[in-house]
């Protein structure tokens, strides 16, 4: 029996198109015939199980083998076959509901897998690098006669009878001129590795080996035999496919190493596994981050019945899961549809949900469990938590019970427990809680130590989010505001109703600041005079609070280019009770006056790193003459 007939598209040849459109992702050819012929091997199972087939099904398996000679790439599987009608039905008829639908669907999709999944066009995806297809195949039902197809690329098909003796599939591309690359073991083993490597049935990749055979040839030189090669380069039962309780901690580390061979062990991790109301199943790890996130995106591979897709989630884990790692694995993803439509797909936000709230679980889980193991893990950790807690309310939820705040002296606090320490010592006098942090303690040391030395405690806020998570605490907590530890003198921090009486004459007051503005000569620094304890600093130079996290912001790019342009401004704070400003007052002429104010800001602006360059030399020549 030998037929010809025409592929029922309407429209004169799409193969020039699919070709042309899909180069550049034209390795997919390969999963998507790949793919078809697990799915075949996977469809006899399933009728197995049901009792409609008998054969055997224990030998299930998928070969891909190239021949560089004929330039050809054979994708074999013994699956359930097609008859010549199904060959008609299922390949010939191409799924889509019109060829004028295609051709303007095509101009509008961004990429080959868009095409391809929309239209159900993933046999013909051979036609990218290939100039003719064959298939011969023998259907699994009793008594069918094996089928022959072959094709060109053009919209004329051929179909007769076939020659397989054995159940299963067999395609054959005849590869183009411009494909050619693809006639290469290492090419198809990587592309074998990237989609395939953990695909349900066996996939044996056969290729050619020379082997040393005994003996030598006439010029004694070792001879070589060539032999065939089959490597199983899957693994079919990957560990997201297992139950949770058949597997040990190597298992799920090994693995790790598997996906990511350069990265330390990761700090622990979480098995998904849901059935309904969709289909979910995989591995997160937590990675160890430490400051730098950029580098780790992009990790967590998805798969959908355990066929590669993609390692770009972004649109389908939370932007703060990003930072994990592992796998994904579901069916009721839709894979080729735009992002937009990805964005609102209602299975991919329940999935979403799901994965926070399975994130935040085990957190709890070890904070609850361990404290102290929880809290050697937060410098890790702490990058991730806080992410989490700014930019996702449903994490926020939880995360706000085991977010750790630290401060100074290396002590981990939960927002209550932080609450609880500092209520008594912190409250100013309108009943609003201060917490101070600091930024960068070996700058700010002097202002921490005058901080702690009015017993208020310093926080630690030195990762990149802290920024963010400060403005979220302040928008959280109740009647509580952040304050760098440089943003005032100790004094003024946190306003309370005790401040000092002052011990200089209005006249005195405009005298030293005269003085130090002189003596300071920089419009940037403004010189106030403020009533402090005796033993405060003599001087102190800050930053208004505001306007230091305007400026960050702005250099942050965060479009606040008008504080952005503003020169820095600082407040020479000077401490009229000081024991060293009577003094100055008293000195014998104004040139030592102005000596000693000078010296007094250098060593402000000294114990702040802010005192460099010609400044700084200055500084010391003048040290040295006062001594
Ligand atoms: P899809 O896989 O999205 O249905 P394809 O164009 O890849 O679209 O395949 C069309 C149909 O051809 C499949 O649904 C299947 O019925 C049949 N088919 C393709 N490859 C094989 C194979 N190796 N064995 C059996 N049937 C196959």
């Amino acid at each position: 029996m030998q037929e010809k007939g025409t592929i029922s598209i309407h429209t004169e040849n799409i193969f020039p198109i699919i070709k042309k459109f899909l180069y550049s992702d034209n390795e997919i050819f390969l999963r998507e015939l790949v793919s078809n012929a697990v799915d075949a091997t996977q469809k006899l199972k399933r009728l197995s199980s049901l009792g409609q087939y008998n054969g055997p099904v224990d030998n299930l398996r998928v070969e891909v083998a190239f021949d560089k000679d004929a330039k050809t790439i054979t994708i074999s599987d013994n699956g359930i076959g097609m008859t010549a009608e199904e060959i008609k039905k299922y390949i010939n008829q191409i799924a889509f509901s019109g060829a004028t639908e295609f051709m303007e669907k095509f101009k509008e999709a961004k990429d080959a897998n868009e095409i391809i999944g929309r239209f159900g066009l993933g046999f013909y995806s051979a036609f990218m690098v290939a100039d003719k297809v064959e298939i011969q195949t023998l259907s699994y039902q009793d008594g069918a006669k094996p089928a022959f197809w072959v094709c060109d690329g053009s919209t004329e098909f051929e179909i007769g009878d076939g020659v397989l003796e054995e159940r299963g599939t067999e395609i054959t591309l005849y590869i183009n001129s411009e494909s050619e690359e693809f006639l290469d073991k290492h090419k198809l083993q990587q592309i074998l590795d990237k989609y395939c490597k953990f695909l349900p049935v066996p996939i044996k990749f056969g290729t050619n080996e020379q082997e040393e055979e005994d003996g030598v040839d006439e010029e004694g030189k070792p001879k070589y035999k060539t032999i065939e090669v089959d490597n199983i380069i899957n693994d079919t039962n990957p560990i997201w496919t297992k139950a949770p309780n058949e597997l040990k901690d190597e298992d799920y580390l090994k693995f790790y190493k598997e996906l990511y061979p350069f990265s330390e062990d990761p700090l622990f991790w979480i098995h998904l596994n849901v059935d309904y109301p969709f289909n979910l199943t995989g591995v997160l790890y937590f990675p160890k981050l430490k400051n730098d996130f950029e580098i780790q995106r992009n990790k967590i591979k998805l798969f959908s019945r355990q066929v590669f897709i993609t390692d770009e989630v972004k649109d389908i884990v939370p932007e703060f899961l990003m930072l994990l790692h592992g796998v994904i694995d579901s069916p009721d993803i839709p894979l080729n549809v735009s992002r937009s439509f990805l964005q609102a797909d209602s299975n991919v936000k329940k999935i979403n949900n799901y994965i926070t709230k399975k994130v935040a679980d085990k957190l709890t889980e070890i904070f609850k469990q361990d404290r102290k193991a929880y809290e050697e893990k937060w410098s890790d950790i702490g990058l991730f938590v806080k992410y989490g807690f700014v930019s996702e309310d449903k994490f926020y939820e939880k995360a706000k019970d085991f977010v750790l705040l630290s401060n100074t002296a290396n002590e981990n606090f939960t927002l209550n427990e932080y609450k609880e320490k500092v209520e008594a010592t912190q409250t100013d006098k309108d009943g609003q809680l201060v917490y101070l942090y600091t930024n960068d303690a070996a700058k700010q040391d002097s202002f921490i130590q005058s901080a702690n030395k009015k017993g208020y405690d310093v926080l630690l806020m030195n990762s990149p989010i802290d920024n963010h998570f400060i403005s979220h605490l302040e928008q959280k907590l109740e009647k509580t505001s952040l304050k760098r530890v440089d943003a005032d003198v100790a004094d003024k921090l946190i306003k309370k109703d005790d401040a000092p009486e002052t011990v200089l004459s209005e006249e005195q007051t405009t005298k030293v600041k005269d003085i130090f503005t002189k003596a300071i000569n920089k419009p940037a620094y403004r010189v106030e005079l403020e009533s402090l304890n005796p033993d405060e600093l003599p001087v102190t130079v800050t930053m208004d609070e505001f306007m230091r996290r305007m400026k960050d912001m702005a250099a942050m790019g965060g479009g606040m280019g008008f504080y952005g342009n503003m020169p820095d401004n600082y407040k020479v704070i000077v401490n009229g009770n000081h024991k060293l400003i009577s003094r100055i007052l008293e000195a014998e002429s104004d040139d030592t006056q102005s000596q000693l104010a000078k010296q007094a800001f250098d060593l402000a602006l000294l114990s702040q790193g802010l005192l460099t360059g010609p400044e700084l030399t200055e500084f010391v020549n003048r040290s040295v003459n006062l001594i």
